[in-house]
């Protein structure tokens, strides 16, 4: 077999619009986010009205980096040290480690073999824990019954901080991923869906937590100077109440993804079909699951996930070596040791040892990759062939 030759490190390069944009900003020296000249509109804050209005959300706040926003978000929703609060139970290492952060005590809820969390699991945890809070992850970007959870969390009184690192763009029905909750949290980061190097937005309705949100960002009292905040009365308590804590974006970084905004929905289809080539290639092999999307849910097919029921976790590890000689680098969630980006919940020690023996059967034969927009269709073909056929020579015992 041929093998692929290509990177899965995101190589897209910044646009001439946000090149111009960022020089624009470093010939002007104002890099700070309130230091505007006279009639200006500072780019942090013409990004926050360009990303409440693509949200469809009323308030927008930029920040330093999206685990930043899950913190704050957590915060302006009221969550204080010693508070337990609900997680998935599969997801990125940011998502406890923000809830663990606040001196909060991260409750992890099990996953379904469609890669969602678990609705039943989360009712009894809530009920088991008390706790009033869910971080929700819509990891890879796919997305539960949301209208299950909403009614299920209005009905227990639980507010929902969506986690949206990897579904800017994704859709329930004919709402955007981080409208649905009470608030919508996102990353900027290299690997996420617009790129700035580090970065975060939150979006929120709710008059008082954006106001509580943009003080905990590090506002001071120049919250007026934000681009899509509430009115100064909201800020009455928070601006007192709400420590500082300087996760502000700058103009630099922002001017860089204002143009990245409006190329979203292209690149969001340019995602979906280089997934559903891959998607389709490995669908080929026996030996391989998908996950089934519900109807409702339009995810962003930015990676891939699949796997091989019933494989041994030397078999599992032999594919991932198969494939990487074949220039396909799989990350693989039933490892013993947390490695790359990846980790299952056992190794996040600081959360405390909660059994999940669901999850643990599914990330057992848990395989994920990343595909960098770089990637063509083609590739995306390529790569799935490669894919599925370790997947077969791993079931049948043969050398790849
Ligand atoms: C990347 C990521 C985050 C945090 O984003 P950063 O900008 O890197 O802090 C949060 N949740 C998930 C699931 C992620 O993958």
């Amino acid at each position: 077999m041929e093998p692929f030759r290509g990177s899965f490190t995101p190589a897209s390069p910044i646009s001439e619009a946000g090149i111009a944009a960022a020089v624009e900003v470093l010939r002007s020296g104002r890099l700070h986010r309130y230091s505007a000249a006279e009639g200006e509109t500072p780019a942090a804050a013409r990004l926050e009205r360009a990303f409440a209005d693509w949200q469809g959300a009323r308030y927008a706040l930029a920040v330093a980096s999206g685990g930043q926003a899950l913190q704050i978000a957590l915060r302006a929703v009221g969550v204080s040290a010693g508070d337990p609060v609900l997680m998935n139970a599969w997801t990125l290492a940011p998502v406890p480690g923000a809830i663990a952060c606040l001196g909060a005590c991260p409750v992890l809820v099990e996953t379904t073999p469609d890669l969602v969390i678990d609705l039943a699991d989360l009712d009894a945890k809530a009920q088991e824990s008390g706790a009033r809070v869910l971080l929700l992850s819509h990891m890879r970007g796919h997305l539960c019954d949301m209208d299950a959870l909403a009614d299920w969390a209005e009905a227990r009184g639980v507010t929902v901080v969506e986690d949206c690192a990897h579904a800017m763009g994704g859709l329930w029905r004919d709402r955007r991923a981080g409208s649905i909750g009470q608030i919508g949290c996102f990353s900027t980061q290299s690997y996420k869906h617009v790129d700035s190097g580090e970065g975060g937005l939150l979006v929120t309705d709710d008059d008082v937590v954006a106001a509580r949100a943009t003080v905990l960002s590090g506002s001071y009292m120049m919250y007026p100077r934000h681009g899509a905040g509430p009115p100064d009365g909201a800020f009455a308590d928070a601006r007192l109440d709400m420590p500082n804590g300087s996760a502000r974006m700058d103009n630099l970084r922002a001017a860089i993804l204002l143009p990245q905004l409006a190329a979203l929905p292209d690149n969001v289809a340019r995602w979906n079909a280089l997934h559903d080539t891959a998607a389709d290639a490995i669908s080929e092999a026996d030996a391989v699951a998908l996950p089934q999307p519900l109807p409702a849910a339009r995810r962003v097919g930015s990676s891939l996930q699949f796997r091989l029921p019933g494989l041994s976790s030397d078999v599992c590890e032999g594919f991932v070596g198969a494939a990487g000689r074949l220039g396909v680098v799989v990350a693989w969630y039933g490892a013993a040791e947390p490695s790359g980006y990846v980790s299952a919940h056992a190794s996040w020690r600081y959360a405390g040892a909660q059994p999940l023996p669901r999850t643990d059967a599914i990330l057992a034969t848990l395989f994920d990759l990343r595909l960098p927009l770089h990637l063509t269709p083609a590739c995306g073909a390529q790569i799935g062939a490669i894919l599925a056929h370790c997947a077969e020579a791993a079931r049948t015992g043969r050398a790849a």
